[in-house]
């Protein structure tokens, strides 16, 4: 479904991605897990051509850093970005609502509203509170409830565990995985929190200064040596 050819990103001086490929099949959750600065928010910019970039990035054999951010939108590639991003001053409902504006099928925005609110039942109870007034897992929920009105083909989730209480993180993950499960959707999770990708993904890529260094099945990754050592804190 996704193509990543090639692709170098430079801010000033500071080489960012280093001639970058990977690929992620429809239907599946890829991940890409690196430490700190190792270049997962830029590569999520890059598909949402947020940033400068040489290289090509097919999406169904269109190439998305020639589409402007806004138009990759109406294509169906969502990008939830780090740190959520909710429109604080407004209700949960109406930030759902803004997910939604582009689209014209009254009675699918419904349904999927629907949708949203049976995956994060929190969301339903708190429609009408602010989203401001949320507690980080629930604004991520909310932060993904938004994407997922905005109809995705590829859902794109930067760091979503990022500051919440595992159990929170146990609970948004296991929504994603049934999201992919019931309705097939394509996802590209980027994580530090390595262990817990790793046990979602279907596939893993390892990105280090700019480039993968390893990658293969998420399964077979958790019990790889050097991901244990490098990624997942063991000896
Ligand atoms: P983190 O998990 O800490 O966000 P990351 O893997 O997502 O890390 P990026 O945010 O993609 O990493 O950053 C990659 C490199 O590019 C880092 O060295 C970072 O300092 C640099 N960088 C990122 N954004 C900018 C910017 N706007 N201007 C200059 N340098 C930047």
């Amino acid at each position: 479904m996704l193509k990543v050819q090639g692709i170098d990103v430079f801010y000033g001086g500071i080489h960012a991605l280093r001639d970058l490929s990977f690929e992620i099949p429809a239907g599946k959750i890829v991940t890409l897990i690196g430490s700190n600065g190792a270049g997962k928010s830029t590569t999520l910019k890059a598909i949402s051509n947020l940033v400068k970039c040489k290289g090509q990035i097919l999406f169904e054999d269109e190439n998305l850093l020639t589409i402007p951010s806004e138009k990759i939108v109406g294509k169906g590639v969502i990008h939830v970005p780090e740190g959520r991003r909710i429109f604080t001053a407004l209700t949960v409902e109406e930030n759902l609502d803004m997910g939604s504006y582009l689209r014209k099928d009254k009675d699918g925005v419904a349904k999927d509203k629907e949708f949203v609110f049976k995956l994060f039942p929190r969301l339903k109870e708190r429609a009408k509170q602010l989203g401001g007034t949320l507690s980080g897992g629930e604004q991520q929920m909310l932060a993904i409830g938004r994407a997922l009105m905005s109809k995705p083909r590829l859902l794109m989730l930067d760091e979503p565990s990022m500051g919440l209480a595992p159990i929170v993180v146990q609970e948004i993950f296991s929504a994603i995985a049934d999201l992919n499960k019931t309705t097939g959707l394509t996802v590209l999770l980027v994580e530090q929190n390595a262990n817990i990708a790793l046990q979602l993904a279907d596939y893993a890529y390892v990105l280090e200064t700019g480039s993968i260094i390893f990658e293969g099945e998420a399964k077979a990754l958790l019990t790889d040596d050097r991901v244990r050592k490098a990624y997942l804190g063991e000896e």
